[in-house]
């Protein structure tokens, strides 16, 4: 019955004499043995003479064995088996065995394979590193734009004749700007690591987008004294399989990137090739360019190849979601560079032949824009005292001609909104006890609302907010912090022109 018991039992369980002879061992031990050691096990067969094929296993297995038979009891934790082969961790207790006058004849030893336990204890312990590391870049990153914003704040409070107010603010806001892309690239980072990132591939048109992003960096390339080339006329109408968000992130990447580490009076061109059903865009600058060891260091998060020293922002996590993000959508992306030349990074995915499906925009561009013109109403439902004063002054500086009124109150924003009969309704999402998404869903109830104009502002950046807010009836959707020229694109097309 003992036998029984011993031998059905997961643990591996031995013991032996004072010159290392088996005196019993179970069943799981003896073929444990085998498997981990190579040969097989008879009671009274010398444990030091079988592992003679195995030195160092035999010298670790005569010291710990000897210290139980000279009488100490201990638990290990150990790794055994042959290197060629897997090698697993267990944690074994020993003691010594006594007869009855209590003279010590032996030793025994129960093995628990712990393999599991300890690759999880050990992931953990590399995760945490992981997030420590993570913490201390980031907080370092982050005290960067912050030192820059409350130092420049301070500043303009001391600078009462207003001589470098416009020189402060420029600073402030080109921190605050790099402080929003160190957030966003953060969040991106951190739900790509914990595998909570979706992509939505749909069919797309990326010379639309690359149009957009051309227009959106002209002002960056300007500042940095760098000309910006678009030559894809020839593939504007091929299409591909992408996140249309997230490809657009991908080019941004890498144009800002080009422009940002390029020379004075350098240029950009954007160009495009189709090769082997592949649609490539092609980043050529004329800048830096990247030494040949640097290359395989681009992808790794933080890693900013010296540039930290320099005056160039930067957090060194752009390439990695950019990677990332390729990878996931299954684009392939590369890079060819020469030190002190130039750099073409590229980016390509399979093209197709179906049709684009239409795309909510976040904004619509306006060309003719002298806001002071515009009418109509309009009110803001939103929770936060900032929001609402920053709001006010956007509206009152832009659109003096326009009726404008807000309410911190989202239970009865349909009651507000009702007496205000506004032309344009600015809807934040998270609204202290209420969600902006509920209101909406009661104005496209509301057959008199219906055709309102409603943009939605949200601070939320959780995956498809966007196209949540744009299949419940929403016309645009803006994400905080607001960047007013956007803002002012978004908006106009729902007011009246006092000439109209
Ligand atoms: P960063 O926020 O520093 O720009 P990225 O991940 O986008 O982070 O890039 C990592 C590093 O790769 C940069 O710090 C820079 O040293 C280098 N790099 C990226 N793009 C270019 C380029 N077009 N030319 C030269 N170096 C580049």
């Amino acid at each position: 019955m003992k036998d029984i018991i011993l031998d059905s039992m997961s643990e591996l369980i031995a013991s032996m004499d004072v010159n290392f002879n088996f005196t019993y061992f179970n069943k799981t031990y003896h073929s444990e043995f085998k498997k981990i050691f190579g040969p097989d096990l008879k009671i009274g067969d010398n444990i030091l003479k079988k592992l003679s094929h195995l030195p160092k296993d035999q010298k670790k297995v005569e010291d710990i064995w000897g210290r139980a038979i000279r009488g100490e009891e201990f638990i290990v934790i150990q790794t055994l088996g042959d290197t060629n082969r897997e090698r697993n961790t267990y944690e074994i207790s020993y003691s010594s065995v006594k007869d009855d006058k209590g003279e010590i004849t032996g030793a025994m030893h129960i093995v628990r394979d712990v393999t599991i336990r300890e690759n999880l204890r050990q992931k953990a312990e590399q995760s945490m590193m992981a997030k420590q590391r993570f913490l201390s870049s980031i907080s370092h990153e982050l005290r960067t734009p912050l030192n820059s914003i409350l130092g420049f704040s301070q500043l303009i409070s001391y600078d009462k004749e207003k001589k470098n107010s416009e020189l402060y603010s420029k600073s402030i806001l080109r921190s605050g700007k790099h402080l929003l892309g160190l957030i966003n690239d953060t969040l991106d980072y951190n739900k790509i690591q914990e595998g909570m990132l979706s992509v939505s591939p749909e069919v797309i048109n990326p010379y639309e987008l690359l149009v957009d992003i051309v227009e959106d960096m002209k002002n960056y390339a300007l500042e940095n004294d760098v000309k910006l080339y678009m030559n894809c006329d020839e593939h504007k109408d091929i299409n591909i399989i992408a996140d249309n968000q997230r490809y657009k992130q991908i080019i941004f990447n890498l144009v800002s990137n080009a422009i940002k580490y390029n020379k004075k009076n350098g240029s950009v061109e954007i160009k495009s090739k189709n090769e082997n059903g592949m649609l490539i865009v092609e980043i050529c600058d004329t800048g830096i360019g990247i030494e040949n060891s640097d290359i395989c260091k681009l992808w790794e998060p933080f890693d900013r190849l010296s540039n930290e020293a320099t005056s160039i922002q930067g957090t060194g996590l752009g390439l990695t979601i950019t990677k990332m993000l390729a990878d996931m959508m299954n684009g392939v992306l590369d890079v060819k560079s020469e030190k002190g030349k130039g750099s073409v990074f590229s980016i390509g995915f399979i093209s197709t032949t179906k049709t684009p499906v239409n795309i909510a925009k976040e904004y619509i561009h306006t060309k003719d824009d002298i806001f002071e013109e515009y009418t109509g109403k309009v009110i803001y439902i939103e929770d936060n005292t900032f929001n609402v004063v920053l709001m006010t002054n956007i509206m009152e500086f832009n659109f003096p001609k326009v009726q404008y009124e807000y309410s911190y109150d989202g239970h009865n924003a349909m009651k507000k909104i009702c007496e205000t009969d506004p032309d344009v309704i600015l809807l934040d999402i998270n609204l202290d006890g209420c969600n902006g998404i509920d209101i909406l869903k009661n104005i496209r109830k509301n057959n008199k609302f219906s055709t309102k104009k409603v943009i939605m502002i949200s601070a939320d950046v959780t995956e498809n907010i966007q196209k949540k807010c744009i299949q419940n009836g929403a016309d645009a959707y803006l994400s905080k912090p607001i960047i007013i020229p956007a803002f002012l694109r978004t908006i106009s097309p729902f007011l009246k022109k006092s000439d109209e």
